[in-house]
């Protein structure tokens, strides 16, 4: 009888443990992470080239996630994207507090730190469900060697252009290649000395993140230095679909060889 009554308590105290996952009408693996008053919806589509995995962590940056499904699809590579409001910051509320942060400046405990000050509310309780928001994201990256990133920007801010020297990026970088024939806002991002120079020899705008004086913004490129797995991001400006997939084309390339 206590067995069967300790049994009863402990399975459900035992199952809020476990994050839900369940499969959308795109036959996506849905995981809900808990944040707060809030749940983030971690989207995963399978594929068996199970050392990368394509990640997007803006859900306004929505030519990103479609050139993502597809080139998933193309190249059967797994992906995961974060579903919420489809805004680039995540707003959670938790004991009569509202948050904000950047879900790709929270790879770190600076970057937790500032991306929460930076915005409305700083506490330790969203500092530690923003923690575990991390936790659960970087979950996905057990086990593989690649992360490839997917981001879109706006035409004329967020550039390659940034990384020059005196540029707000600049300290980033530790080599750069520009080709002044291609739009500044598309061009790839990596920890990769190899890719990048397989993308140099081909006049793709690319950047070497440096190993030495990059800033410890918490963002996943951080992350991916910080835990040896190897780091590209597909940056392209909004709505440039074809560029982002031609991109990830080279990229898959570069694997292959
Ligand atoms: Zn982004």
């Amino acid at each position: 009888m206590k067995i069967v009554y300790l049994l009863l308590v402990m399975v459900p105290l035992f199952s809020c443990k476990v994050h839900r996952q369940n499969r959308n009408d795109s036959n996506e693996i849905v995981k809900d992470v808990p944040l707060g008053d809030s749940v983030i919806h971690l989207v995963k589509g399978d594929g068996i080239k199970d050392n990368y995995l394509l990640m997007n962590v803006h859900e306004n940056e929505q030519t990103a996630i479609h050139a993502m499904v597809r080139g998933s699809m193309k190249y059967s590579i797994p992906y995961v994207y974060l579903h919420h409001t489809r805004q680039r910051r995540i707003v959670f509320s938790s004991s009569d507090n509202t948050y904000s942060i950047d879900p790709n400046r929270i790879y770190t405990l600076n970057g937790c730190i500032k991306t929460l000050k930076d915005s409305m509310t700083f506490s330790k309780d969203g500092l530690e469900l923003t923690h575990a928001l991390a936790e659960q994201i970087t979950e996905e990256l057990k086990d593989k060697q690649w992360l490839i990133a997917m981001h879109n920007n706006t035409d004329g801010k967020y550039s390659i252009l940034s990384y020059q020297d005196g540029g707000e990026e600049a300290q980033n970088a530790t080599d750069l290649y520009i080709n002044p024939k291609e739009d500044s806002d598309d061009f790839v991002y990596t920890t990769n000395r190899p890719l990048f120079d397989f993308l140099k020899l081909q006049k793709i705008n690319v950047v070497l993140q440096s190993k030495e004086s990059f800033v410890d913004d918490g963002s996943m490129s951080v992350y991916c230095e910080l835990n040896k797995i190897q780091y590209a991001n597909i940056e392209t400006q909004h709505g440039h679909l074809s560029k982002q997939l031609q991109l990830l084309a080279v990229i898959v390339k570069f694997f292959e060889l």
